[in-house]
């Protein structure tokens, strides 16, 4: 017998740590684009367990590898070759146009490989980097340091050493923070975290060209924008840039925990055996799932889907702008990575859609993120635009 709503909720908040905001459901399964409750309520879900489940809920491809390689062998250790690993592997490069990957399990340890890696490539004469303010790399002490939100920073300090943070947008400011220690400049495409922020193209033109001016590396953390959620393979392909090490994970594996790092090969090889390693990375079992995920999702088709989707969704919430001159202020994004700052509070809207039957994202005061399934179809746009818009006129 399952638990009511009521009894998890309970003993969740007596046995679990409190460092959620939850909302008051308990999300039980899903398919597709919806999830349902214990009480058998269906959701439509635009949070895709934060720009994770990129195929939805259940996607059989996913499902039948997880099946298929449970029954053969979960976990082997990197102490030996793991098929799946490198043909994931070399999915990422192939479509990266990069060198080699690292697997490891989450977006933070994806950033600290890379913090890692640039440190190892600057041979312990260059180990500073330079991060923009308001980014978010995760909530380990290293990606944390590089995480440039005071509210996250302040109850934990001191952090390691060797980073600072200048402002999205300011190219001077960043070339200036450039010191003969420094080995390289860290930046999310799209900020995500702090409200769907997307530079300008000469912007991250720039940044490159300083990073090559000044023989520094450029590290991008795509964990939320890479793999499709941007309509490319990465996003740094709508940007034209070359960068030398990304990271990812969030929808990597649909909803399977895995991160990684591609980086091109020079860069790559400055890791030997001992400098970094991971017990889970690249487990047979999340790379079934992360291969399989991926040859979906960076299909060049798929991809076409994901663009077209993303133009309609964000051209749909502009036209409801429109028609309620004041209510939404901004519509911004690429792809299926949309941010919707409302004039009014957003988190007041997300909880009168939760009401309705829509699970979405409110951060800060009046931001609304939507990083649906990227299958998410163009009636399940249709169906939300209306519930949207009663949440709104509310
Ligand atoms: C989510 C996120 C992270 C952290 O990933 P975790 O898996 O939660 O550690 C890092 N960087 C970006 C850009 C993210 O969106």
């Amino acid at each position: 017998m399952s638990q009511t709503t009521e009894q998890v909720i309970a003993d969740g908040q007596k046995y679990v740590m409190n460092t959620y905001g939850r909302l008051p459901i308990v999300i039980d399964r899903g398919e597709g684009c919806y999830v349902w409750d214990l009480d058998g309520k269906h959701y439509l879900d635009l949070v895709a367990g934060i720009a994770v489940n990129s195929l939805g809920h259940a996607h059989p491809a996913v499902v039948r590898a997880i099946q298929e390689q449970s029954e053969k062998l979960l976990h082997c250790s990197n102490l030996y070759w793991i098929e799946n690993q490198v043909k994931l592997a070399k999915l990422l490069v192939e479509k990266s146009g990069l060198g080699k990957a690292f697997f490891c399990n989450s977006g933070a340890e994806a950033n600290e490989a890379a913090i890692k890696l640039a440190r190892k490539w600057g041979k312990g004469e260059k180990y500073h980097i330079i991060t923009l303010k308001n980014s978010f790399h995760g909530r380990t002490l290293g990606s944390l340091a590089a995480t440039a939100q005071e509210k996250y920073q302040k109850p934990f300090m001191p952090l390691p050493e060797g980073f600072s943070a200048v402002p999205l947008g300011d190219l001077d400011a960043l070339e200036q923070a450039i010191r003969p220690e420094t080995c390289a400049v860290m930046l999310e495409p799209i900020q995500g975290e702090s409200g769907i922020h997307v530079p300008t193209q000469e912007y991250m033109q720039g940044v490159q060209a300083i990073c090559r001016k000044h023989g520094i590396l450029l590290i991008l953390d795509e964990v939320q924008t890479g793999l499709g959620r941007t309509g490319k393979s990465f996003c740094f392909q709508n940007f034209d840039l070359e960068p030398d090490i990304v990271s990812l994970a969030k929808a990597i594996a649909n909803g399977v925990p895995m991160g990684a790092i591609v980086a091109k090969t020079e860069v790559a090889d400055c890791f030997q055996p001992g400098d970094h390693a991971s017990t889970f990375g690249g487990t047979p079992i999340a790379t079934a799932a992360g291969f399989a995920a991926c040859s979906i999702l960076l299909d060049d088709d798929f991809l076409a889907g994901v663009r077209e989707t993303g133009e309609y969704f964000r051209a749909q919430l502009r036209e409801l702008g429109e028609k309620h001159p004041g209510m939404i202020k901004e519509v911004r994004g690429m792809g299926l990575m949309i941010g919707c700052e409302l004039a009014g509070s957003s988190k007041a809207a997300a909880a009168e859609l939760l009401k309705q039957g829509v699970l979405i994202n409110s951060i800060g005061e009046h931001v609304l993120r939507l990083v649906p399934p990227l299958v998410i179809s163009k009636a399940e746009i249709d169906e939300f635009i209306p519930q949207l818009e009663a949440a709104l006129t509310k």
